[in-house]
């Protein structure tokens, strides 16, 4: 590995099983890690303690695994890298970036309810934004817990451009002061993502569409320390035949489901490569493909836009064909 050799993470919560659409992130991930000579990744986001579980990672692991996807480092455990967060958002403070966020949970229930009322947006009006540093002392002196909130330039916009969509754009006007880290020292997803994407050194952030909204709250914390962004690349939803998001209602979406009906994996994995992407120029009308091939055509130029659509119709078709 040299040093510019890309760095790339596939970073599943384990709140569920390994479904059809982190599969396909999961397969772009290790495509574009192959292809460039680069390092995959795997991070286990199990910060949300509730509702995650062993069972799950080892589920998550297991559909890897049939589908040939091998990582070069981890899995690392969010949950044994609190110290890390709490560090990343002390460095934030210090940055200027990030202020200790006083207000109870009813009492920004009511403003909230109060606000919309109004007709105004409901976002946190910034209230503990404008504590003084004797007034913050006197508050953690009696006790007061505090989480940690990002402030959010009052104008502007933030943007980024994204190898898949462009450029993209958010007004500050429209981003809360969002919590980094709660009064009883658990990261948000938007502290721990950035804290680990940096720590870990990532060059190129591959992940589903609809993490395009929570990116401008990414964005911020890499320019508020001043450090360069990594690529961004958002792959397109996927969608049953409908053209609805797809959903158990169109069959099976765990991977392991499609083991236990004895798909063959590397079928499932030529099918899960062309959705949302394809190989350009001479290639462009194949469908299938040896995995070597798909590792060798492999770019982020080939992901589309358009979103993607899972037809079982077709998985069978690749099923007798592979
Ligand atoms: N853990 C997140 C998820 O499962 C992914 C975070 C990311 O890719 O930035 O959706």
């Amino acid at each position: 590995e040299t040093s510019s050799a890309p760095r790339v993470r596939f970073a599943p919560s384990p709140t569920g099983y390994l479904h059809v659409g982190g599969a396909r992130t999961a397969l772009f991930n290790w495509l574009f890690a192959r292809h460039t000579g680069g390092t995959l990744i795997l991070r286990i986001e199990d910060t949300d303690f509730e509702r995650s579980s062993e069972e799950m990672v080892g589920g998550i692991l297991d559909g890897m695994t049939w589908l040939g996807l091998d990582w070069d480092e981890g899995p690392f455990y969010q949950s044994k890298r609190l110290d890390l967060y709490k560090a990343a958002a002390e460095r934030l403070i210090a940055s200027g970036s990030a202020y200790p966020c006083f207000c109870t949970k009813e009492e920004l229930e009511q403003r909230r309810a109060e606000a919309a009322a109004a007709g105004r947006p409901p976002m946190y009006d910034r209230r503990c934004r404008r504590l003084t540093a004797e007034e913050v002392a006197a508050k953690r002196a009696s006790g007061g817990l505090a989480a940690i909130r990002f402030a959010v330039p009052e104008g502007g916009s933030t943007s980024f451009d994204d190898a898949v969509f462009g450029r993209i754009e958010f007004a500050n006007s429209e981003i809360e002061d969002f919590v980094l880290l709660r009064s009883d020292g658990i990261p948000t997803y938007h502290l721990s993502v950035v804290a680990d994407d940096m720590e870990m050194r990532l060059t190129h952030i591959i992940r589903g569409a609809d993490h395009i909204s929570n990116t401008p709250k990414q964005v911020l914390q890499y320019l508020a320390l001043g450090a360069e962004l990594p690529v961004f690349a958002h792959v397109p939803l996927i969608l049953g035949p409908d053209k609805t998001r797809l959903s158990k209602r169109h069959g099976a979406t765990s991977v392991l489901s499609y083991k236990e009906m004895g798909i063959v994996p590397e079928a499932f994995r030529n099918f899960l490569a062309l959705l949302g992407w394809s190989p350009q120029a001479a290639s462009k009308d194949r469908e299938i493909f040896a995995s070597e091939e798909l590792i060798q055509l492999f770019s982020l130029e080939g992901i589309s836009k358009s979103n993607a659509v899972f037809d079982n119709d077709k998985l069978a078709w690749f099923n007798t064909e592979y």
